[in-house]
């Protein structure tokens, strides 16, 4: 099986309080930070698996209605935080990144789409259907921004649901399926519903086992450990709180049954490039 070299990014960070993320934690404000994953494949090239916030989330945000999103989340992005501005400083120029994979709209995935215009953006078309349908205010309600999404009216993305349907092997197989977007079974984008339209996890093998990027199935590793949601208000607000509860619960057991799978949810403070763990 063709395996693919990762690692994690930070592109920003917000704030808010840790109970909005996991039932009965401290109310106390916590740092949520905007994680995007770098994938190389040996030969499709540099992926990026959501992009984080950048100076085009801010400007979406500058004025109201949108700024409500900023106050509901205060973001914190300094100019050389932005994701492209890592990247240059590591040696990998916008024009480099061929793919991006998108795990679900809200503003703190797509908000750095725009400063990579060559990459081809894979995206569920649940996700776009249910953007288009959405009034602006509607979308907003919701944390979607259409303004960051502008430049995809006239470029088509390239839908996981057109890409070939597979089976996951164990420990996977409670999971519904995967879609491989490469048609090589590197790359398996994996539903996982509830927290928003289309929501998807990535599923891929770095040569020491399996990792999954799970976005925002869940706000951290240790409500996977502990099984324990975010407040039905705030997962019924976004989407479906039974639904959210269920995928979180197949999170919970696979972790449980597969310590080895590397479970990374988009906004974990655990895994945060700079605290030491490495990937
Ligand atoms: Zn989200």
């Amino acid at each position: 099986m063709v395996k693919l070299e990762w690692r994690l990014y930070e592109a920003g960070y917000c704030t808010h309080p840790e109970r909005a993320t996991r039932q009965g934690a401290p109310m106390r404000a916590c740092v949520f930070p905007a994680l995007v994953a770098l994938l190389k494949h040996p030969t499709h090239g540099w992926i990026l698996f959501d992009t984080g916030y950048s100076e085009h989330f801010l400007q979406a945000t500058a004025a109201f209605p949108e700024r409500l999103y900023r106050m509901v989340t205060p973001v914190h992005l300094s100019p050389q935080a932005s994701l492209a501005a890592q990247l240059r400083r590591d040696g990998i120029a916008a024009e480099d990144i061929a793919w991006i994979v998108v795990s679900h709209l809200h503003g703190d995935h797509v908000g750095g789409l725009a400063d990579f215009p060559k990459a081809r953006v894979a995206v569920s078309r649940a996700a776009w259907d249910d953007l288009q349908a959405r009034s602006r205010l509607g979308a907003l309600r919701i944390g979607l921004l259409p303004t960051l999404m502008e430049q995809w009216k006239t470029a088509v993305p390239h839908w996981f649901e057109d890409r070939p349907a597979v089976e996951l092997p164990p420990p996977f197989h409670a999971f519904d399926g995967g879609l491989d977007l490469f048609g090589d079974g590197s790359l398996l984008m994996v539903p996982l519903p509830g927290h928003a339209a289309g929501h998807v996890g990535a599923l891929f093998d770095d040569g020491q086992g399996p990792v999954f990027l799970v976005a925002d199935a869940s706000w951290s590793s240790q409500a996977i450990r502990d099984n324990t949601p975010p407040p039905a208000l705030v997962t019924g607000w976004l989407g479906s709180t039974t639904i959210y509860r269920d995928t979180l619960a197949r999170l919970h057991d696979l972790q449980r049954t597969a310590p080895q799978v590397r479970l990374v949810p988009s906004h974990c403070p655990e895994w945060r490039p700079h605290a030491g763990r490495r990937t």
